[in-house]
């Protein structure tokens, strides 16, 4: 029998759980926890992205702030709000988005906001907490989910054969420090993998994190695969698909 991961289903139930707590935050302490988001550029996609993060935020109760730069802003003038930002005591989270323009070191902005605020864990100090499986890190935020998707239906991992799609940093690399400290047996394949489906066909839990879609085919899959697609694709009707073929498979 086939049963789905329904992820919004899930999602609505964290946000709920997340505004318990943040009313319990509140009353016991008397202030809201507070998320920053930067973003620089008109990319309308990330605009809305954005938006609706700031819009989640109010739903449930966090204090948060938006920041729609111009394209043009300066490595400065950015170290400069992040510096603010960091000291800024009602801000307890940044969020940077990426990518920067191209003029900007992406490297030396994630690494200056601070590792306590760093809730998208891109300072290089929290991805060494990460890869030494420290207990009180920061979870970047999509690996967490699918983490949190297959705790929330039982799935087991310890002694599991994950097979990882896709090795960027913010996706396939933590993900796969994540699955190795739950004890899975982890393979990571790239655009350089040889014979993909044969590899693919071994997975107990399938992850594609590509960008492409329905690269992951019904013939790439074994029976009873857990297989859980984060790629977000327009298709060229310019609809949302994903990297899995979700019918076939
Ligand atoms: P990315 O940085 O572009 O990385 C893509 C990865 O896929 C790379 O490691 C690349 O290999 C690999 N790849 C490309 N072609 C391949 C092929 N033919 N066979 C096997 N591997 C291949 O992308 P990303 O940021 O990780 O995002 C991946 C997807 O997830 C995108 O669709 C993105 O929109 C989506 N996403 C969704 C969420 C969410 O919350 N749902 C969050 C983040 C990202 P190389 O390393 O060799 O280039």
């Amino acid at each position: 029998m086939t049963q789905i991961i329904d992820g919004k289903a899930i999602s609505k139930k964290i946000l709920y759980e997340i505004q318990l707590e943040i009313d319990k935050i509140v009353e016991k302490h008397e202030y809201k926890p507070g998320l920053a988001v930067v973003l620089l550029g008109e990319d309308p996609a990330s605009q809305i992205y954005v938006k609706k993060k700031v819009e989640t935020c109010e739903k449930i109760g966090f204090y948060s702030e938006a920041y729609f730069l111009s394209s043009e802003t300066t490595q400065k003038e950015l170290l400069l709000l992040i510096d603010e930002l960091n000291s800024e005591p009602s801000i307890h989270g940044i969020l940077v988005q990426l990518p920067l323009p191209k003029h900007l070191n992406e490297k030396e902005i994630i690494s200056a906001i601070s590792v306590e605020k760093d809730v998208d864990v891109f300072n290089p100090i929290n991805q060494a907490k990460l890869l030494l499986s420290d207990k009180n890190c920061l979870k970047p935020c999509t690996p967490a989910g699918i983490m949190e998707l297959l705790k929330r239906y039982e799935i087991p991992i310890e002694g599991q054969h994950v097979v990882i799609v896709g090795r960027s940093n913010i996706v396939g690399k933590p993900l796969s420090l994540m699955m190795l400290a739950e004890n899975a047996t982890v393979t990571i394949c790239h655009s350089k993998t040889k014979n993909l489906g044969e590899i693919t066909k071994q997975a107990d839990i399938l992850i594609a994190a590509v960008g492409k879609e329905h690269i992951i085919k019904a013939d790439m899959v074994k029976e009873n695969a857990v297989i859980i697609d984060v790629g977000t694709n327009r298709n060229s009707e310019g609809k949302l698909t994903g990297d899995v073929d979700y019918k076939g498979v």
